[in-house]
Formats: structure tokens, sequence, C-alpha cells
């Protein structure tokens, strides 16, 4: 694809991408391959429920970038290195700084990293998780999520941000991408909501077994869905936003009234999946989760589309999201103190 571009074959270029795009077989970033180890599948730990009320505070549950070795630093250069060359809208120097390891892999041990932002204000108004790429064939939900981080930083925030933009960078990185993750498990449905081992069987089956919708042999069976489920009892989000596509809606579960769109995106709830973010934060432990699903997988939304998305998220945390962390935050204080 690329000496083709090279020796100007553009239009051939973009024909025969149109053509398997309709055939969902050609990604339009299609320009990264690596060779891959062997896959083995380790052990299911079992999994644990995060401490009701932890308050760790945001620099004690996580270490000092400074501290990154050089392995590290190594590591990471070579994932910005590999992302960049796989999306156009995400330049090497999008993610040269500021991306830490969180110390877990993919199943072909890709690392999955994360962008820290803590807040600017003294007193934050809550942590928000920010996870893109959880199928690797939604591209526009990785872009979208580094267009997001610039504004976020330019612009400072009043809330503790931890951001995954590749939650599945073997599904992302794989040729043509892939929804599924390198076991071929749809990692939005592998999470361990209760009763999964027999809603999982039956929601599996009703999609006449769907290989794209494979919810794993055992709940928590992929190393990326234990990393979102440590990564949510260490951090104890008190939002997570999550990016897909390309239904062009905006899903929602929890507690706290929903944004009643972003942007361009609507309300327009989806249902309740086994194993899926949505039931797992919202359903099992209590924690909101917005789902934005975009128009596109692999083309970007228009930029005063990201950015009203990007405003009516911002509002909306302070409307329904502050609130709802403080009234907890009071109930934990009067609980506290035997009132
Ligand atoms: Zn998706």
């Amino acid at each position: 694809m690329s000496s083709l571009r090279r020796n100007g074959g553009h239009r051939a270029a973009a024909l025969l991408c149109a053509i398997l795009l309709a055939l969902s077989a050609c990604s339009r970033d299609a320009a990264f391959e690596r060779q891959a180890p062997d896959v083995s599948v380790p052990e299911t730990p079992p999994v644990t429920l995060p401490h009701e009320g932890s308050e760790l505070a945001f620099a004690e549950a996580y270490p000092d970038p400074e501290s990154v070795t050089a392995d590290a630093a190594a590591a990471l250069d070579d994932w910005c290195t590999a992302l960049a060359d796989r999306l156009h809208s995400v330049s090497k120097a999008d993610c040269a700084s500021g991306f830490e390891l969180t110390g877990h892999e993919s199943v072909h041990g890709r690392p999955i990293t994360v962008r820290p932002v803590p807040a600017s204000e003294q007193t934050p108004r809550g942590r928000v998780l920010l996870i893109g790429g959880t199928h690797g064939d939604e591209l526009t939900s990785v872009s979208l999520v580094f267009q997001w981080l610039s504004w976020l930083e330019a612009a400072g925030s009043a809330y503790h941000w931890r951001i995954i933009p590749a939650m599945n960078p073997d599904g992302l990185f794989a040729r043509p991408a892939r929804r599924v993750n390198a076991n071929g498990v749809d990692l939005n449905r592998n999470l361990p909501t209760p009763g999964w081992e027999t809603a999982s069987r039956d929601y599996w089956r009703d999609t006449g077994r769907s290989e794209r919708r494979f919810p794993g042999d055992a709940a928590a069976s992929e190393p990326e869905t234990r990393w979102l489920v440590d990564e949510i009892e260490h951090y104890r989000p008190d939002v997570i936003v999550t990016l897909h596509a390309p239904y062009g809606v905006l899903d929602y579960d929890g507690e706290p009234a929903p944004p009643p769109r972003l942007g361009p995106l609507e309300l327009n709830r989806l249902g309740v999946f086994p194993g899926s973010l949505g039931n797992y934060g919202a359903r099992y432990l209590d924690i909101p989760v917005v789902t934005v699903e975009l128009t596109h997988a692999t083309r970007m939304p228009a930029a005063d589309q990201a950015r009203a998305m990007w405003r009516d998220l911002t509002r909306w945390l302070d409307s329904s999201i502050a609130p709802h962390v403080r009234q907890a935050q009071r109930r934990r204080d009067e609980r506290a103190s035997g009132g």
C-alpha cells in the first residue's frame, strides 16, 4: 500500500481501500505490522472488588512519571512509533510525553499504556477514566481520545483523569484491524458481571455465535480485561467514559442524570449485555458509564462536532458527576462519624 502511494497511485489505492472498506476488510490506516510472539492463555486470577470508600490519593496510587525506567521509556517510544504509524491522525509527538506503562500487556505482549492527567485544582471534583480502542477496528475511538487529551492538557481540568487510548492493542495493530483481541474475545463482553457464566452463553447463542462477539471461555479470561478490572479497583473512578463506533449514539448506564447529548450524538440506550463495561461499571460497581458510539469507525468526526462532544461531556461532569461525588463523600463522612 505504501509503495503504491509512493509511486503516485493514490487513486487506485483509495479505490481499492474503499472497496475493501465496504467489505470491512481494509482499515484506513493499515500501515503497521509486527511479528507477534506465540500466544499463551494465562490462568484466570481471582477477581476482587474495589474497596468501598477507598480514598487513595492520586499520587499515592500511581508512581511519579519521573521514575520511569530506561526500559519503560524504550517500550513507550516503540508504542508511540507504532501508533503514529497506524493512525494518520495521531503523531508521535502526541504521545511523546506523559504516557506510562500500566504493567499490563495484551495477549501478544503489547503494553497497555495510560496517560494520567491530575486535576489542576487543589480540590478535585472527581476522577474520570477515559478509554478508547476496546474494539481494535474502531480506529476513531483511539484518535478522538488523543484529540480530547490535547484539549484537556491545554485547558486543564478540575478532575483527575486517567486516559487509555488503546485498550486492545492487538486488535488495533492486526491487519486488518479486528474488533476482538488476539484470542478472538470481545473485550466488552468479557468483564466479570454477575451471572456471566450463564448469561454470556445465552447472549452468544443469540448472536448466532458471532466470531465478533465471543465473550470468552471464562469471565476476565483475557489479560486486557484483567487490566481493566485492576485499573478500576485501584483508581476508583467516579465515572467511566468509553469510546466506540459506529452506531452514532450516546449510551449511558448509571444513577446520576445522563448527558442528554454529546455534540451530535443523542442519548439512546442500547441495552445491557453480559460482560460489558456499562453492565460491570454501573450495575455491579455503581460507577456511571458513558458509552460514546461515534458515527464512523474509520472517519473522524468533523472538528466542530468533536469539540461539541468534548464541551458537552465536560459540562455534564460539572452538572451531574461533581454533585454526585460530593453527595457520596457526605454519606461516607456521616458513616465515619457515626451519624
Ligand atoms: Zn465497540
